[in-house]
């Protein structure tokens, strides 16, 4: 993957994570360069495709492609989304610890169908949220 770290002196348009990055980095989205992918230095977890125009990563022509995306792509509907998904991953441990919970207990109560069905009903929604971050 080729990343390329750029220090700004202007201004960056916020992430959605809520930090103004000071950095962004490129990297290949493949398609033979075609396109590239640009995210902030803050997060790093949102990302904006965008043509290169066959510009080397490094040249000031891709960098300057990379930052008008980064500045003109729409963010309300993002911003949700990414502080949606930012939520789901932290829930996601309570959930783990929910199911282990119940499946210890279950073990040990022999066949508890309560912490059973916590247990069940656990499993498949990990396996919701993990499809959702994928
Ligand atoms: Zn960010």
């Amino acid at each position: 993957m080729n990343i390329v770290g750029i220090a700004w002196t202007t201004e960056l348009a916020t992430c959605p994570c809520g930090k103004t990055p000071t950095e962004l980095n490129i990297t290949d989205a493949g398609q033979g360069r075609k396109w590239a992918n640009v995210a902030g230095n803050c997060c790093g977890e949102w990302m904006i495709e965008f043509r290169t125009h066959y510009t080397e990563f490094r040249s000031e022509e891709c960098v300057q492609l990379a930052r008008e995306a980064w500045n003109a792509a729409p963010r309300a509907a993002n911003a949700g989304l990414c502080s949606a998904l930012m939520a789901l991953r932290d829930a996601r441990k309570w959930v783990q610890q929910a199911h282990d919970e119940a499946e210890a207990k279950h073990d040990n109560y022999d066949m508890d169908i309560v912490q059973y069905e916590i247990m069940r009903e656990t499993e498949q929604l990990l396996t919701r949220i993990d499809s959702a971050l994928l």
